[in-house]
């Protein structure tokens, strides 16, 4: 529990260092929406990160932009950013799909947002790519919060068309038994497939923690952030 002072901020729910410069933060419940339009949205952004964000207008597809300047490509249709350039912050909102933040010892940053068809699409591989025509050599990546087995209810169908475009079973079980998609797998089996390492994850379930966003568990269109900005 928090006490009654108002002058801390909110706790974040994940923060990460990659490389040594390049920062992560993921934020949930106690630090408001992220989807929030206007001077509201600008101002918690700002709370994290004092720099101008670039966000997407995200649409489960495989298309990665390049920015150049400190908030370039903001509302753009595509599912992934990445960077070398100075003073930019790339945030991908998400509920219950996989928010992954990704930095090269050369400076160069990334960020993907990936449900179940972001993963059959390609997009972390896309975004890696990316990353390396902009010059990165070895690429980590974090995994912030998303849906878990424990919550992710899964038709047969879907999960097997997952499961062939990265050749790697991804079923899971419910808590309540029923099959699921195990989508922290997903992502380590794509990050790999793309030559990429997973250093480490929230292990929160969105569905299920308390603290996060989560459009399975309460039709919530309030989206937490994940964002990567170079220090
Ligand atoms: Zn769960």
């Amino acid at each position: 529990m928090h006490g009654a002072s108002t002058q801390c901020a909110p706790r974040l729910t994940a923060e990460w260092t990659i490389f040594d410069t390049a920062k992560v933060a993921c934020t949930g419940w106690a630090n408001g929406d992220f989807a929030e339009p206007g001077r509201i949205g600008e101002v918690r952004r700002r709370k994290v990160v004092d720099r101008p964000w670039t966000t997407l207008e995200q649409v489960h597809g495989a298309r990665v932009v390049t920015v150049e300047h400190p908030g370039e490509c903001s509302g753009e249709p595509a599912d992934a950013a990445v960077s070398a350039a100075p003073g930019v912050a790339l945030a991908v909102l998400s509920a219950d799909c996989a928010p992954v933040a990704l930095a090269s010892p050369e400076g160069v940053i990334g960020v993907a947002h990936a449900g179940w068809r972001g993963l059959r699409a390609g997009v972390i591989e896309a975004t890696v790519q990316s990353m390396r025509r902009l010059g990165a050599t070895r690429v980590e990546a974090v995994l912030g919060p998303c849906i878990h087995p424990c919550c992710y209810t899964f038709g047969g169908g879907d999960l097997a068309q997952v499961e062939s475009r990265l050749g790697s079973p991804l079923a899971a079980t419910t808590r309540s038994g029923e099959l699921s998609l195990n989508l922290p797998a997903g992502v380590t089996v794509a990050l790999r497939a793309a030559g990429a390492t997973l250093l480490d994850m929230s292990r929160e379930c969105t569905a299920c923690s308390g603290d996060l966003w989560s459009w399975r568990s309460h039709q919530s269109k309030r989206r937490q952030a994940t964002v990567i900005w170079c220090a």
